[in-house]
């Protein structure tokens, strides 16, 4: 049995799969049922637009698109920083030029840089402890 903080709002809970507690799981799944209705009825929406109309925080809304769960296919106008350049960028944490580099990096430097990139995830200030 693993006890962890919850990622999202601190509490302690028993951790299954997800780094978030069973009640902000179904808080985030209902924002992301907001938030995909929202940009299927609404194609030229920014994300401050977003923001705005269905009341989930930017960032939220950021972490979907870079988990892949939200998909912007029909919304050109989505845009947020690259991790790693600042420049917009629609999908992941990288732009399509710093996933590129970022790629042929990590064959260069082999698995040692590749441990390191993919325990890379709190980097947002939240820390577990197990
Ligand atoms: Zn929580
Ligand atoms: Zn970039």
């Amino acid at each position: 049995m693993a006890i962890a903080n919850c990622k999202r709002c601190g509490k302690i809970y028993n951790r299954v799969r997800r780094d978030i507690c069973p009640q902000c799981i179904a808080e985030e799944d209902e924002a992301f049922h907001l938030v995909r209705t929202y940009l299927r009825e609404n194609r030229d929406a920014t994300i401050e637009d977003v923001v705005e109309e269905t009341g989930v925080p930017m960032e939220l809304i950021i972490s979907m698109i870079q988990d892949g769960r939200l998909i912007l296919r029909d919304n050109p106008n989505i845009f947020y920083a690259c991790e790693h350049c600042g420049q917009p960028t629609q999908s992941g944490r990288f732009c399509a030029a710093c996933s590129r580099e970022l790629s042929t990096a990590l064959q260069k430097a082999g698995e040692g840089l590749r441990q390191r990139m993919g325990g890379d995830k709190t980097s947002r200030g939240y820390f577990s402890r197990s």
